[in-house]
């Protein structure tokens, strides 16, 4: 018979943990990888994002999934299940991934896959859902999590299984199919409260579907803007990815978030930031969004 009480308590990460009125919120790193500076900053040139993030040998700099483990009102909610590990070894070189995934950190937290009630993902890029699936060998692949359900946009549904051709390389069906089959994909439309104090809202702009997810508490907030504002280096408005699909719509969406951020003292959280895993932001001298050094959550404790 099992025992339940060797068991670590679900989610009880600690100092991870952070409160936000009465959620608790743990951020953690489920996947570590590289990717090509130039495609992370657009017509941004590398003399100037190279002093942000320096690039290797292959032009590439270094990336982290930065996840979040939501706890509100009885539900165990994922943010964000990383790339996964359904690479070989051939693609995993490629991205120069890292060991570990969602499942062996979550572990790490005293969360099984059965623990987690819901999955939010921004939208269904491989390095947002991939982890929402796992290898079960010639079979393909199988949701990673039995007791939960991703929730995305339908819109992102939709230009996930009729890809741009744009996008086509960005998307991989064993991420997001076998949920489709299996009824563990929800899509909704616009903005949406799904768990307590814990809304996703439509955005479009990196991809057709993309949301965003705002936590709120007791008059506290939490933001994660997904792959609207992907690191701290593209807090300045125009430092957009070259993988965005409407760069306009992610422009005036990430303007009227970061200002509204600023304002409310908002904590942000950011998608793909190598050291920092969330941090407040405020507005510098020259009137650029900097963020507040002394509210920086390590991405990499
Ligand atoms: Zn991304």
């Amino acid at each position: 018979m099992e025992d339940n009480n060797n068991r670590p308590p679900r989610g009880i990460t600690g100092e991870r943990a952070i409160d936000i009125g009465d959620i608790k919120v743990t951020p953690f790193v489920s996947s570590r990888f590289r990717l090509d500076g130039g495609s992370m900053f657009g017509v941004i040139p590398r003399v100037l994002w190279e002093r942000k993030a320096t690039p290797d040998s292959m032009n590439r700099i270094d990336l982290n999934s930065n996840s979040l483990l939501i706890e509100t009102g009885g539900h165990t909610v994922l943010l964000e299940p990383g790339m996964g590990s359904k690479y070989d070894a051939k693609q995993s070189l490629l991205y120069a991934l890292g060991e570990g995934d969602v499942i062996t950190e979550l572990a790490r937290l005293g969360v099984e896959p059965e623990d987690i009630d819901l999955v939010l993902a921004t939208h269904l890029h491989l390095d947002h859902a991939g982890g929402s699936t796992v290898s079960d060998g010639s079979r393909g692949a199988r949701p990673s999590f039995p007791n939960a359900k991703l929730v995305v946009q339908l819109e992102e549904m939709k230009a996930a299984l009729e890809p741009h051709a744009l996008s086509r390389g960005s998307y991989r069906r064993d991420d997001f199919v076998p949920l489709v089959d299996n009824g563990a994909l929800m899509t909704v439309e616009g903005d949406v409260e799904v768990a307590p104090g814990v809304f996703v809202e439509m955005t479009g702009g990196h991809t057709p579907g993309h949301q965003i997810v705002r936590i709120e508490s007791g008059g506290q907030e939490a933001v994660y803007p997904g792959d609207l504002v992907p690191t701290c280096a593209h807090l300045r408005l125009n430092w957009l990815m070259a993988w965005d699909l409407d760069p306009r719509a992610v422009y005036a969406r990430k303007g009227r978030l970061l200002a509204d951020c600023a304002d409310r003292e908002a904590l942000l959280f950011w998608s793909h930031d190598p050291r920092v895993a969330g941090c407040r932001i405020k507005t510098s001298q020259a009137g650029y969004y900097e963020i507040d050094e002394e509210s920086v959550l390590e991405a990499n404790k």
